[in-house]
């Protein structure tokens, strides 16, 4: 029960409801989506060495070869865990769902809130780490984005998300289908109008535009129509130099 990682290191959580809190973060290699506005490298087998922080905060690594076992990652965890305390610790990718079996036995050997940073495309596996898991930052990735049609796997994945402290995110560019933006509001409003929606400026990369403020405010209303809490958080981490 091994797979690749691409990094561990202690630092801010830079997006959505849980921004500023200091989380130890474990970044999955993989992912089922090929999203136009991606900044992670994600084809499998493409990072030999993982990158792990020397101590938290410190931005200076070591390389550790790949694959990695779970109790080998916990001990990198909880030698952070040690040095300082955290809210929690991200699992991020990539898409870390596709690895369930590591994060169930990650989990046994880690004493510290697990928080789900996560696509949302994958119900049938999120069933699986569930009682793991005690946030999920959820992403709806729009078939703009993707190219291919989530909405059913959203849905199923949000009816099972909304047990534990979850909240949806959404990445909104200046080129955005305002169909589909509303589709996906509608979506979650269909579930429960109460679950928190973020809205994320995009950072502009491989072509994709960046969205004028006037553009998210009118998005904002429009979710506001809809539910009840609807937030504009950019990439927090990027302002503040942080990884
Ligand atoms: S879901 Fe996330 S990691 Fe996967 S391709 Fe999209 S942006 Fe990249």
């Amino acid at each position: 029960m091994n797979a690749n990682l691409i990094e561990i290191f202690s630092s801010v959580q830079g997006e959505g409801r849980y921004v500023g809190c200091r989380q130890v973060f474990v970044r999955f290699e993989g992912c089922n989506l090929c999203c136009s506005y991606c900044d992670t490298e994600n084809q499998p087998g493409m990072h030999l060495l993982l990158q792990v922080e020397n101590h938290p905060g410190s931005q200076r690594f070591r390389e550790v070869m790949n694959p990695v076992e779970p109790f080998e990652v916990s001990g990198y965890i909880n030698d952070f865990l040690r040095e300082l305390p955290h809210h929690s610790v991200s699992l991020t990718g990539g898409e870390p769902l596709l690895h369930t079996g590591f994060i169930r036995e990650l989990a046994d050997n880690v004493d510290c809130p697990l928080f789900l940073e996560t696509n949302g495309t994958l119900p049938d596996q999120l069933e699986k780490v569930l009682p793991y898991i005690s946030y999920i930052s959820m992403d709806i990735k729009l078939p703009q984005v993707t190219g291919t049609d989530n909405w059913e796997n959203h849905k199923r994945f949000l009816e099972i998300a909304r047990s534990k402290d979850v909240y949806v995110k959404l990445v909104v560019s200046g080129d955005i289908d305002v169909k589909e933006f509303q589709q996906a509001v509608d979506l979650v409003a269909g579930i429960d109008n109460s679950i928190l929606m973020v809205l994320q400026p995009v950072t502009p990369m491989n072509g994709v535009p960046a969205i004028s403020p006037d553009m998210v405010l009118e998005l904002q209303q429009i979710a506001l129509e809809s539910l009840k809490d609807v937030r504009v958080i950019p990439q927090t981490h990027r302002m503040m130099g942080q990884l």
